[in-house]
């Protein structure tokens, strides 16, 4: 299927948790939904920011992990059939004349009869190492993330990192590759405490204080030089992969271009979540309706995700009314 030509009633720039309960909402309206989102995962901030700490202000869940809440999100998201578009990242936004949005990213050009930005803090990317040979092996033993644990069985991994991200995919690793090493620049792990004491007591190789100088090899990875940033002391490492795991940066980047009025960070929404150009919602995050307070919460996100949804759905059609139902009416 090509992805980018067809028409989609509505289309959600983030697949954060405000992005994926939209696409949940635009599903109860029947509209033809797609989901553009940078990062190759969903989840926003809760997927790349704390995976590990528990919420405990979202309605119903007295407490949750906030991963388990994104995957609760994507299942509910996914029941709406979205395109998916992972990976890549919006660029323009132009409103033609017969009222059609197109949105230009760095992977083609989608059409669509109305746009959500659900963008949050920015596209999230991964932070590089900053040395040249990264780049060169990046997809040929350099990776950011892990998308098939099968593809790691059997090998030698060099995990660089010391979040959560790094010490879970430590754990997880261990038992399926031939050997895990951790290399951290600090002795202090930003991980979950139970994580981090598990990760000391799981036969995995920890460098604390040391860093990837160099990598070597020739079609793919073939070693790792680190070095020990105290005594400078070096030691190369046969790997077949390194997993970096150093933090994301996110970038509000070409959205502040939009022909979208903002006011200072935000978007600026009105009480019906539309912005200043005709078909286009904001919500979540990046959205300030200027006649309200506004909280950067998940609660929030969600509340503007069904009001912008339904208004888009009765933009779509003027007839639709604007009410979506009970859900709980609905036959399955
Ligand atoms: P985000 O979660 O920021 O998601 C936006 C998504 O859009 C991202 O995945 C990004 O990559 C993508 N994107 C952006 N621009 C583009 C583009 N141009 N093209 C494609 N994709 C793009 N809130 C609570 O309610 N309770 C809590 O306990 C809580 N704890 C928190 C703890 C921490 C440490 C932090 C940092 C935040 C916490 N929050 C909490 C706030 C909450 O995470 C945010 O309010 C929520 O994530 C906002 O969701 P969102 O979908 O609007 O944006």
């Amino acid at each position: 299927m090509n992805k980018s030509s067809d028409l989609y009633d509505i289309t959600i720039v983030g697949g954060g948790p405000t992005g994926l309960f939209a696409a949940f909402y635009a599903g109860m309206r029947e509209l033809k939904t797609k989901i553009i989102e940078a990062l190759p995962e969903l989840g926003g901030q809760l997927s790349v920011l704390y995976p590990e700490k528990y919420i405990y202000d979202v309605p119903g869940f007295p407490k949750i992990l906030s991963k388990e809440l994104v995957k609760n999100l994507i299942e509910q998201a996914m029941t709406a059939n979205p395109t998916l578009c992972l990976e890549e990242r919006a660029l323009t936004l132009r409103r033609r004349e017969d009222g059609i949005l197109e949105l230009e990213t760095t992977k083609g050009l989608h059409i669509s009869r109305t746009v959500l930005i659900a963008a949050g803090v920015g596209a999230f990317s991964p932070n590089k190492l900053s040395i040249p040979d990264a780049e060169k092996f990046e997809g040929r033993g350099v990776f950011y993330f892990v998308r098939e644990k099968a593809l790691l069985k059997g090998k030698k991994i060099l995990i660089v990192g010391g979040g959560d991200s790094a010490v879970d995919w430590a754990l997880n690793l261990k038992d399926e590759a031939e050997k895990v090493t951790l290399v951290h620049r600090r002795d202090v792990f930003r991980a979950h405490e139970s994580s981090v004491k598990q990760l000391f007591h799981a036969g995995i190789d920890i460098f604390l204080f040391w860093e990837v100088k160099e990598l070597h090899g020739n079609e793919r990875l073939e070693e790792a030089l680190i070095f020990n940033n105290k005594t400078r002391e070096t030691k190369v490492l046969p790997v077949d992969v390194v997993l970096i795991n150093i933090g994301f940066k996110a970038d509000p980047g070409p959205i502040r271009n939009w022909p979208v009025e903002f006011e200072g960070r935000h978007i600026k929404i009105n009480g019906r979540m539309e912005t200043s150009l005709p078909g286009v919602y904001a919500a979540g995050d990046i959205a300030h309706d200027p006649a309200s307070v506004y909280f950067d919460l998940i609660v929030i996100g969600y509340a503007q995700a069904a009001v912008a949804v339904n208004c888009a759905a009765n933009y779509i059609n003027p007839k639709a009314t604007l009410f979506p139902g009970h859900s709980s009416e609905r036959s399955s």
